[in-house]
């Protein structure tokens, strides 16, 4: 076993990269593991590369046995709301199965580690109330399912096969590395804030919002949204719990403070000073109201100290990001 080296699925996609970074930076060797499907080659910059899909057992095996894992990431998941909702069996069979193997072929190489990126898309509708980890699970759609169904899976391997577990639920994860190494770069884009920096940048028309009458302040849905390097640094805070304690623990990561699409919009508008172009638009089905969590428990048991994560800030490093940086390949 290579005390020091983490296998991290999704390595090459946003959070993963970030991720990637942040276990460089605190001592470890990240191997990324990627299909490439939504990740980018360009974004393996911070140790060993393997493409490979979690479909695959045979690579998987392939892979452990190759570096021998003292733990695990796994970022890697197709996480789109809306696609979701037109396409939930893709949703089950990627997410689910692919979990599934990943965490066969970890047990069967004798690493037991394991930090899960998980979603609030596990909870649901919750509005006016800021979620922690005992808050009722009861996902809209087949994106939340999935995660919460490999929640469930991690306690039953916990339970047969002494499984260690970090699962983390976190929702709108924005920003950008401050040092431009890595950020967001999905193609096509579907999320709030780099559709809004397009927006601005007149790479794209306008930002369509989705849903003006909901009940909330001031009709647009809420959301808590967290810095990716923050995000990150709890991931690696995680992976030290497991390390000195095991066991199996989840903990929530947000802000506690939620914001309108409007005030996400009024905040780019201050960070750039530029103008939005916007179009009032329906609501995309499957979006919840609002989704704000809270992270108490992050904070007294992982000395989580989220340090980027204002709204300017984030909307700050993203600008920055959206700039200058993009990947080729
Ligand atoms: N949103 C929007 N227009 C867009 C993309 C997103 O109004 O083009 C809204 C969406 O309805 C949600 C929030 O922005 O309330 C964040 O959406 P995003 O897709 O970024 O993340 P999600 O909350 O779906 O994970």
């Amino acid at each position: 076993m290579a005390d020091r080296t983490v296998l991290v699925t999704g390595g090459a996609g946003y959070i993963g990269s970030h991720a990637c970074k942040a276990l460089k930076a605190a001592g470890y060797v990240p191997v990324t593991f990627d299909n490439l499907s939504t990740g980018w080659r360009d974004a393996v910059r911070f140790g060993p590369f393997e493409q490979g899909d979690l479909a695959d057992p045979s690579r998987l095996a392939e892979v452990f046995a190759r570096w021998q894992p003292a733990a695990v990431m796994h970022f890697a998941a197709i996480s789109l709301v809306g696609e979701a909702m037109r396409d939930p069996g893709t949703y089950w069979r990627v997410n689910v199965t692919g979990a599934l193997n990943l965490i066969e072929a970890a047990l069967a190489s004798g690493c037991r580690d394991f930090v899960f990126s998980s979603t609030c898309a596990t909870y649901g509708d919750r509005d006016g109330v800021v979620l922690d980890e005992d808050a009722v699970q009861t996902p809209l759609n087949a994106y939340g399912k999935s995660k919460m169904a490999i929640e469930q899976m991690l306690g039953d391997f916990a339970a047969s096969h002494g499984l260690n577990s970090v699962i983390f639920r976190y929702f709108n994860v924005a920003g950008a590395d401050a040092e431009g190494e890595v950020g967001e770069f999905h193609r096509p884009e579907t999320h709030l804030i780099p559709l809004m920096l397009d927006a601005i940048a007149g790479k794209r028309p306008a930002l369509t919002v989705f849903g003006t009458d909901y009940p909330t302040r001031d009709g647009t849905c809420v959301r808590d949204y967290v810095h990716v390097t923050d995000l990150v640094d709890a991931h690696v805070a995680g992976l030290h719990w497991l390390e000195s304690g095991r066991g199996n623990r989840v903990f929530c990561l947000g802000t506690g403070t939620g914001f309108t699409v409007r005030e996400v919009i009024a905040q780019s508008r201050n960070v750039t000073n530029r103008e939005v172009p916007v179009v009032w638009g329906d609501r995309r089905p499957g979006d919840a109201v609002s989704l704000v969590c809270g992270s108490e428990r992050a904070r007294r048991e992982l000395g989580w100290k989220p340090a980027r994560s204002t709204l300017a800030t984030m909307i700050a490093d993203a600008w920055r990001w959206h700039q200058t940086g993009h990947y080729e390949t």
